[in-house]
């Protein structure tokens, strides 16, 4: 980019590591499904987000045209063929646990689709400069939070480039 300070921003997801000597994320994959739209009661009516907490972990939200999305059932390997097999499966699962939390709630599943991402020791994103790359700017290892970490990501990297302080920027330095 062209600005106060001429630099290349590297975000491309999990295939970044390939720029990168040291190993800075665990690349796992995960699945998720999304039902038809369907009336939604109690839970649903609320449009919150679910997540459970647990290994293996659990989430669920709801759409505007309220459908349901449920998601997890990570597996610790990226291989796009293998991955992608295992849809069916996992999708059914996926189903299947929700229809045990909701039995009241009418349940069919429209799509399932699974996606690599890349997870961090500690959990987070690594954002900014790395030795290695002068005037190279990273955002990875979003793990399952890209929405978070991506806006935390171009706001750090637009305050770097303009030479502006960042409060968080440390917090997610590569020799953190
Ligand atoms: C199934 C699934 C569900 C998820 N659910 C959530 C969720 O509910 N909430 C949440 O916050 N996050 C979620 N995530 C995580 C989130 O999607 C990721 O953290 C986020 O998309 C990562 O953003 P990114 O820009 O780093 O990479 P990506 O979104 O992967 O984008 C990288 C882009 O770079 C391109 N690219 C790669 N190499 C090159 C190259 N050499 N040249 C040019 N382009 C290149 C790729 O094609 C891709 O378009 C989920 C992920 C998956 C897989």
């Amino acid at each position: 980019v062209r600005g106060p300070r001429e630099a290349h921003r590297v975000c491309t997801g999990y295939e970044t590591e390939t720029y990168l000597k040291q190993k800075v994320a665990r690349l796992a994959s995960t699945y998720a499904i999304a039902s038809e739209p369907t009336s939604l009661t109690g839970w649903g009516e609320k449009q919150c987000e679910i997540w459970e907490h647990a290994d293996p972990y659990l989430y669920l939200r709801t759409t505007k045209d309220n459908r349901i999305i449920v998601g997890g059932e990570d597996e610790d390997f990226r291989d796009p063929r293998r991955r992608d097999l295992l849809i069916p499966r996992k999708a059914e699962t996926l189903a299947k646990r929700f229809r045990e939390l909701f039995p009241d709630i009418a349940f069919e599943t429209a799509y399932a689709w699974t996606g690599t991402f890349g997870e961090t020791e500690d959990g987070l994103a690594y954002i900014g400069e790395h030795r290695d790359w002068p005037n190279a700017f990273f955002a990875l290892g979003y793990g399952g939070n890209g929405i978070t970490f991506s806006l935390l990501a171009a706001e750090i990297i637009r305050d770097a480039l303009l030479g502006r302080r960042n409060e968080d920027a440390e917090l997610f330095r590569f020799d953190r």
